[in-house]
């Protein structure tokens, strides 16, 4: 089963795609993983990209569709989760013709939804948290880099609701409460 998460930053995609992982051992695929990744091994392209991310804008298609293409050839497991990917139309379309070309198919795409509010504090939240307890920042979880996350994701990535709701293939849940209640909206999804 492979499926996306979807959803502005500090909706939870990361924490609910890592407990899929640990409950169903299917493979966690984060773009921005795999950009921080890059960053901390001082690779070009992680280089190219730095600035970019920090400032809270999306780097180009190119490079991300071309890091999951290199995970889809390699990574086996009981199904891909893309988190944080796709994020603009292009993405989307690209990873439609690699799942094709896999053999596989999308199965849902579950759009986790969380007022704006919610989401500044909860990340502006997540840095504070991580300072106080001596982890490192991500440079782009401030205020500032998070509004221009949230208008690229409105921009960028809300239009792909649209484009997977014409293909029956989106489910929306509530992403505000507990932890566990939004595992429990996921898994009715991924059962139903
Ligand atoms: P995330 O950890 O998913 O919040 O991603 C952190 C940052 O990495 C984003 O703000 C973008 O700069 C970049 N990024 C991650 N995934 C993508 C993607 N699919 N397309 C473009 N940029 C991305």
């Amino acid at each position: 089963m492979n499926i996306i998460l979807l959803g502005p930053p500090g909706a939870g995609k990361g924490t609910q795609a890592a407990h899929l992982v640990e409950t169903r051992g299917m493979i966690q695929l984060s773009t921005g993983d795999m950009l921080r990744a890059a960053r901390t091994s001082g690779t070009e392209m992680g280089n190219i990209v730095a600035d970019v991310m920090d400032r809270g804008e999306l780097v180009t298609d190119e490079i991300v569709i071309g890091l999951i293409r290199e995970q889809l050839e390699t990574a086996e497991g009981n199904g891909f989760i893309f988190d944080g990917f796709p994020r603009t139309l292009a993405q989307a379309d690209a990873l439609g013709a690699l799942l094709e070309e896999k053999g596989e198919s999308l199965d849902a795409v579950i759009e986790m939804q969380v007022d704006d509010d919610t989401l500044v504090q909860r990340v502006v939240n997540r840095g504070k948290e991580a300072a106080a307890a001596g982890q490192p920042v991500r440079a782009d979880d401030n205020e500032e880099s998070m509004r221009t996350r949230l208008m690229e994701y409105y921009k960028k990535t809300a239009p792909l609701i649209g484009y997977y709701y014409a293909k029956g293939q989106i489910s929306s849940i509530d992403g505000l409460g507990a932890i566990e209640e939004v595992q429990g909206a996921i898994a009715g999804v991924l059962e139903g």
